[in-house]
């Protein structure tokens, strides 16, 4: 899928998901909103593509969701049953996140309007999933093929 308009046309809209996870995050209406909308069927896609890391803990098993410091955008791989920890943070104001959407919030709320930490914490997890680093648009279609 290509977008057809404004300063991203040409672009496809796989690679605005893993690039430009603030703009599918801000309200819109009128072609940004339809871009939205069939970005939707590719978030779940994303959601979908297990994370490849091991726990951080010492089960041995697959982690299953980024664990972050509250203001900050590094997650931390732990499995759900095993009890995340950080040396310098209180347990409970560890969060833990699951999917793409749960990301883009998390940033929302706690790193403000910058649209950085975002797209920070969704190239952690695009990379946690298996997309390479510096992805060009070849590796980009084949992670959500
Ligand atoms: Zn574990």
């Amino acid at each position: 899928m290509e977008v057809t308009f404004g300063k991203h046309a040409g672009n496809s809209v796989e690679h605005l998901v893993v690039k430009r996870p603030d703009l599918l995050a801000q309200s819109a209406n009128g072609q940004l909103f339809r871009l939205q909308q069939q970005a939707r069927d590719l978030v779940a896609r994303f959601d979908a593509k297990p994370i490849t890391y091991a726990c951080f803990g010492t089960c041995g098993q697959p982690a299953t969701r980024g664990v972050v410091i509250p203001g900050l955008t590094g997650p931390a791989w732990w499995c759900d049953t095993c009890m995340a920890h950080d040396l310098d943070t209180n347990p409970v104001n560890l969060v833990s996140i699951k999917t793409y959407v749960g990301a883009v919030r998390y940033t929302k709320d706690r790193c403000g309007a910058s649209r950085v930490p975002c797209q920070t914490l969704v190239k952690f997890f695009a990379e946690a999933k298996g997309l390479p680093k510096r992805a060009r648009e070849p590796q980009i279609q084949q992670f959500f093929s």
